[in-house]
């Protein structure tokens, strides 16, 4: 007895240790391949940088002059009152952002159709259709968040930004100055969303703020800014506002960034897998289960473990850009259930 049990927990060992080196090497593999992806990259710049400068600015060249003139345009009719400027852009045009994707997947969630549509389900069995009065409690408190948080927020933000630079300067920044801030931000975002995010998993914080996101355990679009106020602020906002304060970014940067973390943050949130769409496996996975997969890209959730179940799963199989027109449910299906 005995020794079949010291066996057994000498077999456990093994695989907890083999797991490790699983794991080691997972993380391993993947520094090899960014490596050699970047390095790849930086050969190619070296060998064409040259012509690929002189292509990127003449395109650029010509179409900056039209995003210039647009700018001017917009600049001068509001004469001077930059605060209402700054407002329509890091304002109204991400709640029109939010609200225009939303409402299209709404549609969907709501009536169930169209079936070209709903077959892209990550969770064929749920939503279908969607409960009507969790999502008018859902909707409520995203209007409360948006108008009554999310809006006096943006005001504060106005006065920081315009103590640090000028967000609302009549030059436009050059594309490679706006390309560059906005990977600043989506690094800023991910280390403030994950770890943010992470400790409001700590048992005594859950209960009281986290746990209202997680009601919906196969989430849809507009669920994603569905949380308490105290975790909006702190897990939704804070991380995508600090990388424009930290860089003073112009008004149409900042705006920009806001439009694409609010449309990212849907789709991952909006229970379809489209064809030649980001795939909403990874965080439709943490509202399934809770404790893996707390970050937006990946990155910390591989240096900290916290995906490992995940990547033994369907759902990591199926965590890809989706090509063709087979819903990844079909061309990776769950494994059948046993035989009785
Ligand atoms: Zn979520
Ligand atoms: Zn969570």
């Amino acid at each position: 007895m005995a020794a079949g049990s010291r066996r057994r927990k000498n077999g456990g060992e093994e695989a907890a240790a083999m797991n490790r080196v699983k794991q080691d090497g997972g993380l391993w593999d993947s520094i090899t391949k960014a490596t050699f992806i970047v390095g790849s990259g930086v050969l190619l710049l070296a060998a064409f940088g040259n012509s690929l400068t002189w292509h990127l600015q003449r395109f650029w060249g010509a179409s900056g002059d039209f995003w210039q003139t647009l700018w001017t345009k917009l600049y001068l009719q509001f004469q001077g009152h930059d605060s209402a400027l700054f407002y329509l852009g890091t304002m109204l045009a991400p709640m029109l952002a939010f609200w225009g994707t939303n409402g299209l997947l709404l549609l969907v969630d709501v009536t169930g159709r169209p079936s070209f549509i709903t077959r892209y389900r990550v969770q064929p069995d749920k939503n279908s259709p969607v409960d009507q009065g969790k999502l008018w409690h859902a909707i409520k408190q995203v209007v409360f968040n948006q108008v009554f948080v999310s809006g006096p927020m943006v005001m504060g933000i106005y006065h920081l930004t315009s103590w640090r630079g000028e967000p609302c300067s009549p030059q436009l920044p050059s594309f490679q100055r706006g390309l560059m801030e906005l990977a600043v931000c989506v690094v800023v975002e991910e280390l403030m969303f994950y770890y943010s995010h992470r400790l409001f998993h700590h048992p005594g914080l859950y209960k009281h703020f986290h746990k209202q996101h997680h009601e919906w355990t196969a989430p849809i679009g507009v669920v994603s800014i569905y949380a308490h106020p105290v975790e909006h602020v702190m897990s939704n906002m804070l991380p995508a506002v600090l990388g424009p304060l930290l860089l003073g970014s112009h008004l149409t940067t900042t705006s920009l960034w806001y439009c694409m973390a609010l449309i990212s943050t849907t789709v991952s949130h909006c229970g379809y897998h489209l064809p030649f769409l980001p795939s909403p496996e990874f965080h439709d996975f943490h509202h399934l289960k809770f404790t893996q997969c707390f970050g937006v890209l990946g990155v910390l959730d591989r240096l900290h473990r916290t995906d490992d179940k995940f990547r033994l799963t369907k759902q990591y199989e199926r965590h890809t850009l989706l090509t063709g027109l087979t819903p990844l449910t079909e061309s990776i299906p769950d494994q059948p259930k046993k035989l009785q």
